[in-house]
């Protein structure tokens, strides 16, 4: 049971030898009277949240536990029950939801996990456009930003996995969308896939407010903020009166031992409302309606979705780590075994 293990605290980039791909011990059982179910990893999710996860926090400082040096990474899989000690699951069930970084876990309740519903769509979908990224894009639009048609949409990290649903999600609502992203490549799928009105690259702009006034000659009535820094200082000053901000993710701080200061005071002469918002809040039902809707908008060729995927478990390090150079275009997956 190959498995990537955290070798160490990281301070500054990630870099891959932060992990190691180690043979870990496996049972191929359920130990008796237990309700687990033994999986093995079909698809791991690669997300920039781990890299806050790979410092030592204190007690409350981070919303999910750190990760152990020496020990399994986990996160977000989907995988195959291969035994099962639960009367509703069984062999071959296919499920997605945390698990370690290895070929095979023990999952001590699965309840916790969600069923893989549309099997018409490839596996590694619910690691991006209808998982925790899909739901992310779709909460943050619609509950926390409240986007609603004719409105004027900004959004960074726009390529990325939640970028790119947001996006779309937008466009369909009927709202003028802009993307911003790394590279002329990801502008380009922008512009020709995603179907956003404007994107550009954010490291060719010598002025990024110069950027978004060129793309916003009106401002902005909704910016899905998944970067922070300068973006989101320029972005502020480019907002429309009671402008929202559905705080996301802020991508470019995670590698920094303090934040880069911004000026927060454009909210309030503008009656801006900001708002941080866990997609964890949005599951159960809501999760159920989002992917029912989803599945929908996939099927009619209205939502399309651009994975990048990375090859075995001893890929998933440097999978991780290209996330904070921008390595990946779209959603970064790692395939341990397709079947
Ligand atoms: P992406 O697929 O967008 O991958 C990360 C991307 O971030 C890279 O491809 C790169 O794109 C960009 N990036 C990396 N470093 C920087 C930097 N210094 N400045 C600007 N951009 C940078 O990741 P996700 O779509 O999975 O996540 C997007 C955001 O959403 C993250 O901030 C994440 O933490 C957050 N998130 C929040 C959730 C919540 O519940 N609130 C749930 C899920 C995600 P480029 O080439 O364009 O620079």
């Amino acid at each position: 049971n190959r498995q990537v293990i955290l070798k160490r605290y990281v301070s500054g980039c990630p870099t891959v030898d932060d992990m190691e791909v180690v043979a870990g011990a496996v049972r191929l059982a359920v130990p008796p009277g237990s309700p687990a179910v033994l999986v093995k990893n079909l698809y791991l999710s690669c997300d920039p949240y781990m890299r806050t996860r790979m410092t030592r926090h204190s007690e409350h400082s981070n919303f999910v536990p750190d990760y152990v040096p020496g020990k399994v990474l986990d996160n977000c899989s989907v995988c195959k029950v291969v035994v099962s000690g639960h009367p509703d699951f069984k062999p071959g069930d296919l499920l997605w939801g945390v698990t370690g970084w290895e070929e095979y876990s023990l999952i001590p309740n699965p309840m916790f996990c969600h069923r893989i519903n549309h099997h018409e769509f490839p596996l590694s979908y619910y690691t991006g456009v209808l998982g925790v990224p899909g739901l992310t894009a779709y909460a943050g639009l619609f509950e926390v930003a409240k986007a609603k048609k004719g409105e004027h949409v900004f959004v960074s990290a726009a390529a990325g996995a939640v970028g790119q649903i947001v996006g779309q999600l937008a466009k369909l609502t009927g709202c003028y969308v802009v993307g911003s992203a790394g590279s002329d490549q990801k502008v380009n799928l922008l512009k020709t896939k995603f179907g956003f009105d404007d994107a550009f690259n954010y490291k060719k702009e010598l002025d990024l407010n110069a950027a978004l006034k060129r793309c916003f000659p009106d401002g902005i009535d909704v910016y899905f903020e998944n970067v922070g820094g300068a973006m989101l200082d320029a972005v502020l000053r480019n907002m429309r009166h009671r402008g929202r901000v559905a705080v996301c993710g802020q991508v470019s701080q995670y590698n920094l031992e303090r934040p880069d200061g911004v000026d927060l005071f454009q909210l309030v002469g503008k009656h801006i409302r900001m708002e941080g918002f866990l997609v964890s809040e949005y599951s159960g039902d809501y999760y159920r309606r989002f992917e029912e809707e989803m599945a929908r908008y996939l099927e009619e060729g209205k939502v399309v979705c651009v994975e990048d995927v990375a090859e075995g478990i001893e890929a998933a390090p440097a999978a991780l780590v290209g996330l904070f150079a921008g390595h990946n275009v779209g959603k970064q997956v790692v395939a341990v075994a397709r079947e």
